[in-house]
């Protein structure tokens, strides 16, 4: 496994990466629009807009990694209040921000917060009619385990949508992404949150994570069913869809 530039032993990941959100919790957000320029609002209305959530109150999706709540937040928007979301993450500093930004947008009554980890959801087979994940399983130690935990909680007839960074599939765009990512994205996460290292991290991770055909396949060997992406802004950004048939 590996973290960043340095290779870990699997054990070791899940505490340096805890300790990357912990750090940059209260930040996060405002970090969020400067490094991708505001794209991540756009990636995630998109996702949304795909899951295209039921206005119906038994209709239950849960968040995986879900920080601060924006996928959930959008979740129940879209079902025009709703439905129900549940955000889970590993990180409490994160969920704190989620659950102050919840009160603040009055949907308390249809968010709940979990601290747990992706690779043991503490649900029953079957609870839910949505799985979403968004910048969050690359994070995870281990990707197939969370994958078949996902598989596991869906309903029959469930949706898996994952979105993450991914493999930029255009000739000018991933040399500016990659100066981008490489120079501008530390230097700004040292300015912003004093946390230079914590970026530096989260870049070299989206260069290690699969591309979007190897990902596709990942998710496939985990028990989903028509898999397929799409790609937003040239690749920065995949989004997978799979099915629990
Ligand atoms: N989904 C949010 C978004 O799109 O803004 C937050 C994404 S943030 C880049 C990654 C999140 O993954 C962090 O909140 C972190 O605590 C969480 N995370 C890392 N490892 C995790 C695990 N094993 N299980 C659940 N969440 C985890």
């Amino acid at each position: 496994t590996s973290f960043g530039f340095r290779n870990v032993e699997p054990g070791e990941k899940q505490p340096l990466v805890n300790e990357v959100f912990h750090r940059v919790a209260k930040r996060y957000d405002l970090m969020n629009d400067l490094m991708s320029a505001g794209l991540h609002r756009l990636w995630k209305d998109a996702m949304v807009a795909w899951l295209n959530p039921r206005p119906n109150p038994i209709w239950r999706s849960l968040d995986v990694a879900g920080g601060t709540g924006d996928i959930a937040f959008r979740i129940v928007e879209a079902s025009r209040r709703q439905a129900h979301a549940t955000v889970l993450d590993i990180n409490g500093s994160m969920l704190e921000v989620g659950k102050a930004r919840a009160a603040k947008k009055g949907l308390s009554a249809n968010v709940d917060f979990v601290e747990a980890s992706a690779e043991e959801l503490p649900f029953d087979d079957g609870t839910f009619d949505a799985y979403t994940i968004a910048f969050g399983i690359r994070n995870v130690p281990d990707i197939n385990l969370a994958l078949r935990e996902a598989h596991r909680v869906l309903k029959p007839g469930g949706r898996f949508l994952c979105l993450e960074f991914s493999e930029v599939d255009m000739p000018l765009l991933d040399k500016a992404y990659e100066a981008w990512s490489f120079k501008a994205i530390p230097e700004i996460g040292k300015v912003v949150t004093g946390d230079r290292d914590s970026y530096a991290y989260l870049v070299e991770s989206i260069r290690k994570f699969p591309n979007q055909p190897n990902f596709a396949a990942m998710i496939g060997r985990a028990g989903f069913e028509r898999v397929t992406f799409r790609n937003y802004s040239g690749g920065i950004a995949a989004l997978h869809s799979g099915w629990k048939l």
